[in-house]
């Protein structure tokens, strides 16, 4: 099981919740450290600039908006396996589909303002963290 760092952005529907700490203590009792973290405000345009991949998509303009909207989380999670088990730990994108005990099964509000974001591939986790951290922020 390789050590891998992957991107996790707790959203504005659940900042605006409070529920930082539980969504951390989820991520911490899946086996994932948490080696950096800040609380941020993203412009439209950064919000832009990580969703770049989706640009086509018909949510894209909803998508930013939202991310936009309020504070957000923004973290690198380490671990074995990082990126598929902060993934499993996260659940499926529509809560409706989610599994029960999973994040977005828990917390999200619908299919966009679903609570928590997570790299899907260890290329996106490469680019997201650099997105939002230089090396020195991250303590392992
Ligand atoms: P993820 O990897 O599970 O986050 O899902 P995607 O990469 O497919 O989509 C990125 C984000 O766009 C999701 O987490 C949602 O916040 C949002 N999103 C995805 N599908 C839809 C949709 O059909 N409608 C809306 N409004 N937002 C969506």
């Amino acid at each position: 099981m390789a050590v891998e760092r992957t991107l996790s952005i707790i959203k504005p529907d659940a900042t605006r919740r409070n529920l930082t700490g539980k969504i951390n203590a989820c991520l911490e009792d899946a086996g994932l450290r948490i080696v950096a973290q800040k609380r941020i405000l993203l412009t439209r345009e950064r919000a832009e600039g990580f969703y770049a991949v989706h640009k086509e998509r018909p949510f894209f303009d909803d998508l930013c908006d939202f991310m936009s909207s309020g504070p957000v989380v923004v973290q690198v999670l380490e671990g074995g396996d990082a990126i598929a088990r902060n993934r499993q730990v996260m659940g499926a994108t529509n809560p409706e589909e989610a599994d029960e005990g999973t994040i977005r099964k828990r917390f999200a509000e619908n299919i966009e303002a679903n609570s928590v974001h997570g790299s899907d591939s260890p290329e996106n986790a490469a680019f997201e963290i650099a997105y939002f951290f230089d090396d020195g922020e991250i303590v392992g």
